[in-house]
């Protein structure tokens, strides 16, 4: 069975969103649907649960509801990876580049321990800016992240590339060209 094909076929393309020229990729019908919201969390629980996991980290916002179901199975605990300015205790920031301008990514100091086994989750790889400012965010409070994770690659952003070329490995389920 082609899990991934299909649950490609529930993702849907929003044209000239957030601004002109832009193909939104929309995973929200796959979330809305109970029976391909079960596949797609599956997936990821099928593919670590037998890797010894200790956290499960999850980017701001989609990747909130990803992650936090995915360790929910996998029975481990979760963090929140969140947009600047909205966590309450000290953190670790990073901040790295938009198509226009800046962004910046914060952790807790104490989220996770040195030597934890993270997998780390997103819904989609543009140009890796997100998810190359959270790997930074664990590994500088010397966490090990086992893998990145995201439904969707676009690999004409580069993103993707760029993360492996850092030798870092990473797992999506399916691509838009
Ligand atoms: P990147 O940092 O350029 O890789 O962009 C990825 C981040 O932007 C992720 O957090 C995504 O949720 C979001 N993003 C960018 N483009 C899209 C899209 O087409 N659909 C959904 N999310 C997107």
């Amino acid at each position: 069975l082609d899990y991934a094909g299909y649950l490609k076929s529930w993702i849907r393309t929003v044209p000239n969103w957030p601004h002109d020229g832009v193909m939104f990729r929309d995973i929200t019908p796959v979330l809305q649907n109970p029976k391909t919201f079960r596949l797609l969390i599956d997936i990821f629980v099928h593919r670590y649960m037998d890797q010894k996991i200790d956290m499960v980290a999850g980017l701001d916002a989609r990747g909130f509801i990803l992650g936090s179901v995915l360790a929910y199975e996998l029975n481990v605990g979760f963090i929140p990876i969140r947009k600047k300015g909205k966590l309450p205790f000290t953190t670790v920031a990073e901040e790295y580049e938009l198509e226009y301008g800046n962004a910046t990514v914060e952790m807790h100091t104490d989220a996770c321990k040195a030597g934890d086994r993270i997998v780390l989750i997103d819904d989609l790889i543009a140009t890796g800016g997100t998810m190359m400012a959270g790997y930074k965010l664990l590994t500088r409070l010397g966490a090990e992240v086992i893998e990145t994770a995201a439904i969707v690659d676009l690999p004409e952003l580069g993103g993707s590339k760029l993360i492996k070329d850092k030798q870092i490995p990473l797992f999506t389920i399916c691509d838009f060209e």
